[in-house]
């Protein structure tokens, strides 16, 4: 591949990439959410880009800006890019965005390689992922994959606006749920390209890494119930000290997942009750965030914290209760697409990693429609969600090297 071509290529995208962040609802910071006026002129300035790539453009009726490159013949199936353009409130320049401009890129490399595809290509920019407005994310892949529920479109932002509400002033009238954008046998997979939002790359010095698995997620509230007590007249042998069990709790959730990786399980926030300097806490409340790539891991580390909260709560004399208040699957990558671009980071860079995704991702909803992988590209200490969120340029051009290499593979192998 000529490094000339990749290099400018690889400029482009990075102009584009800054360009993007422009665009915002909010003055001198980056913020888009579902269906804003900055998520439409963000929709306009892709949908221009996608067209000088070659690709016929349309917005569908949730939101999401779809460019196609067809005229791979009558039977050709289809390949899928994409990621979302909304983003978090004062963020950075590559969570999604990336995902959405770095395929456009490839797609001009390849057209500039002089390369036809056997297959037609089609890059989706999702309307919503990060959740902002309605508090529910996913909206843009859910409505492009077919699984928008009539729930989902009762949802109600902090104005009081429902989602079917914003979809009808968008369509110009209300519509039901809408169907699937294809039907799965017209596809190949998706790819998405996505920053790590984590700090694994960066430690190991490599500049991509395959996605293995998005990994399930248990969250679950606490309660420790003890009793509260003067903390001056109460002796320590005659306390049932709530706040004591969850400090005893934190540190097992704690020693458990690091004798377990690559599971992940966090205590991020504590209540203790009535909350004084003087009482002795009666009860306590923790939220708990337990994740795995292998559901069955996932859910006897959920099952043996379980077990061992209960016997901190008896060793203490104090109660425990757990609700749980999401349990979602893990999602396994496709093991041929994912082959298939470990084979191309290879290539590009010496060494493939594999790693699982402890953050969802819009491959999560398309991976109800077709195979899914993910690449991560490495950024500055793992951060994301912040307007110092990083990606070098040569990471840029290494990553955009590593989907060029793997579109030319699938196109000798089909
Ligand atoms: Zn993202």
């Amino acid at each position: 591949m000529p490094k000339i071509l990749l290099a400018q290529a690889a400029e482009t995208l990075t102009r584009r990439l800054d360009q993007l962040a422009r665009v915002s609802d909010e003055r001198g910071e980056t913020t888009r959410t579902f269906m804003s006026p900055a998520m439409g002129r963000a929709n306009a300035l892709v949908g221009r880009w996608m067209r000088a790539a070659g690709l016929r453009v349309h917005e569908d009726r949730v939101g999401n800006v779809i460019g196609r490159l067809g005229g791979a013949g009558p039977r050709a199936k289809t390949f899928l890019l994409g990621s979302h353009l909304d983003t978090v409130r004062d963020a950075g320049r590559f969570d999604g965005a990336l995902g959405v401009l770095l395929p456009i890129a490839a797609l001009e490399v390849v057209r500039d390689l002089g390369i036809g595809l056997p297959f037609n290509v089609e890059i989706v920019g999702f309307s919503e992922e990060e959740g902002v407005r309605f508090s529910s994310a996913y909206l843009g892949s859910k409505g492009y994959a077919g699984r928008l529920t009539r729930s989902d479109l009762g949802l109600r932002d902090p104005s009081g606006v429902s989602v079917g509400e914003a979809l009808a002033r968008h369509n110009g009238r209300r519509l039901p749920p809408p169907r699937a954008a294809h039907s799965p046998d017209e596809l190949i997979g998706y790819l998405e390209v996505h920053i790590e939002q984590g700090p694994v790359l960066e430690s190991r010095g490599l500049p991509s890494g395959v996605v293995s698995a998005i990994s399930g997620q248990t969250r679950a509230r606490v309660v420790f119930e003890g009793s509260a007590g003067h903390a001056g007249t109460t002796p320590m042998a005659l306390r049932r000290d709530a706040l004591a069990c969850a400090a005893e709790f934190i540190l097992a959730v704690e020693a458990i997942a690091k004798s377990r990786p690559p599971l992940v399980a966090t205590v991020g926030w504590i209540r203790a009750l009535p909350g004084a300097t003087n009482v002795i806490a009666g009860t306590a409340e923790l939220s708990l965030d337990v994740r795995h790539p292998l559901d069955a891991r996932r859910r006897s580390a959920v099952a043996d914290l379980r077990s061992i909260a209960q016997k901190i709560a008896r060793g203490r004399g104090a109660r425990f209760s757990v609700k749980a208040a999401q349990d979602n699957p893990a999602v396994t990558c496709s093991s041929d697409l994912t082959a298939l671009l470990a084979r191309s980071v290879r290539a590009c860079q010496g060494r493939s990693l594999a790693l699982p995704s402890g953050a969802g991702h819009d491959a999560v909803i398309m991976s109800s429609l077709t195979p899914v992988a993910m690449l991560f590209v490495r950024c500055r200490k793992g951060l994301s969600h912040h307007p110092d969120e990083f990606v070098h340029p040569r990471d840029l051009e290494a990553a955009l090297g590593i989907v060029v290499d793997f579109l030319t593979r699938m196109a000798y192998r089909l």
